[in-house]
């Protein structure tokens, strides 16, 4: 296999089973690489609440949007914070993470780069964030004029995906100090260490960083000189909580979280290199089952899989695992009852796993199981709207009902969400064709035609 194939297949394996939610922007420049996942949403929206409680930004529920990248970056706009695959990669403890989270609060509590970050907090759909990143990092507007993108992106315009990968939001050194002292004081309120924040620091403020061929984005809109780590050094090593360490059964989250994002990313070898030291813990043998299911046959990757619901029979991500390998070895009934199981053990109640399940109902085909699916997937989509994926599914499955006023509406929903809102109108206005006037269906149609696309006034 050559390189492009290999990662052409890797890009393929990752949108089939992380359900890639491609958001088809007009343009490729103003793409965000976004992936869904239920496990690794709960946990970072896990390690997020205490801190953003402590902060006094905890009253709603918060939205986790990881970013398909491999290098460091996380930052918090409104209810969402965007973190990088790569940042929860390269993070050894719960404890960095959350560190980083801690100082991200406080820029947001500080009210640092208010102006974008308002702006990104107060678009409905993530079509609509990329677009105000693209907008203001193309044409210079208003966007730039606070001078923080001009200085995240060393002064020149960029492009939307390329500024995804660097840093989004740049701050000043005093900015940086000030959200280092209310950081401490979150994980302090919290009973938490600020070892992972300090180290994740030390990291990029080290010369080796400097020299290195990557420089993560994190570290362009942060900037870490060395007074500033010292400081935070002297500060960190006041607290009693300074040599806590994270509950055990956060860190195995994290390793499996970890596992997840290596088999997807980076594949078997890297899988295997982030557990050399523990080549038989839960992590690697999570890591290898994924590895297995997306390049090994199903016959082995269920056995694996099964091999892990031995050992965690409550542990709901193994179950959505053998529902995903169950649906790749076309076996959508048994896939179907791993998902319900998966969906029933599920603490976060994540859509995404209930949007598999009624995936596989889909797949089961009779007319019965097709419409547990439109209940299952409007569910879902009640509660977590940003999913064309999922809307995808349901315009099909109403389509098999016969309901095609539905399916058109779903249809139209799936372009809303995706950005194309062109296509979103043409299909809502083709809804209401058959839809009964007036009817709730009826009138979220008219909404959709309706909509003010963003950046028009
Ligand atoms: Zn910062």
């Amino acid at each position: 296999m050559t390189g492009r194939t290999r990662a052409t297949f890797l890009v393929a394996a990752f949108l089939l089973v992380l359900q890639f939610v491609a958001v088809p922007f007009a343009s490729a420049q103003q793409r965000i690489p976004i992936v869904r996942d239920a496990e690794i949403e709960a946990l970072v929206r896990d390690y997020a609440r205490p801190v953003l409680r402590a902060a006094g930004l905890g009253k709603t529920g918060v939205d986790i949007v990881l970013v398909n990248d491999a290098g460091f970056n996380a930052f918090v706009a409104g209810r969402r914070i965007f973190i990088n695959t790569g940042a929860l990669m390269t993070a050894e403890t719960p404890n960095e993470i959350i560190g980083v989270l801690a100082h991200e609060a406080g820029h947001l509590a500080g009210g640092h780069q208010e102006r974008l970050r308002a702006q990104i907090a107060r678009a409905r759909t993530m079509a609509v964030v990329s677009t105000l990143l693209g907008i203001g990092a193309s044409v210079g507007g208003a966007l730039t004029d606070n001078g923080g993108l001009a200085r995240s992106g060393g002064g020149i315009a960029l492009a939307g995906a390329e500024l995804a990968r660097r840093g989004l939001l740049g701050y000043q050194r005093t900015e940086e100090s000030s959200a280092d002292r209310l950081a401490l004081t979150y994980l302090e309120r919290t009973g938490q260490s600020a070892r992972g924040m300090l180290k994740t620091f030390e990291r990029f403020a080290s010369a080796l960083a400097l020299t290195g061929s990557r420089v993560d984005p994190y570290q362009i809109s942060h900037p870490m000189p060395r007074e500033r780590i010292a400081n935070l050094k002297t500060l960190a090593e006041k607290s009693p909580h300074f040599n806590k360490q994270d509950p055990a059964s956060l860190q195995l989250r994290h390793d499996l979280m970890r596992a997840k994002i290596a088999a997807h990313t980076s594949g078997p070898a890297a899988t295997a290199r982030l557990f050399r030291a523990n080549p038989r813990s839960l992590g690697a043998l999570y890591g290898d089952a994924i590895n297995t299911h997306l390049r090994g046959r199903p016959r082995d990757a269920l056995a694996k899989v099964d091999a892990l619901i031995a050992k965690q029979p409550n542990n709901a991500y193994f179950h959505e695992l053998r529902g995903d390998v169950l649906i790749r070895a076309n076996q959508p009934g048994p896939a179907a009852k791993a998902y319900a199981r998966a969906r029933k053990l599920d603490g976060s109640k994540s859509s995404i796993i209930q949007i598999s399940y009624g995936r596989a109902l889909l797949a089961a085909g009779d007319e019965k199981s097709t419409r547990e699916a439109v209940r299952q997937i409007s569910q879902a989509l009640d509660r977590d709207r940003e999913n064309p994926d999922g809307y995808m599914l349901l315009g099909q499955a109403q389509g098999r009902l016969g309901n095609i006023g539905e399916a058109e509406l779903a249809s139209a929903e799936m372009h809303y969400y995706a950005g194309s809102y062109d296509q979103a109108r043409i299909f809502a206005a083709r809804a209401q064709q058959k839809l009964k006037r007036g009817s709730p269906a009826w009138v979220r149609a008219q909404d959709i035609i309706n909509a003010k696309p963003p950046g028009r006034k």
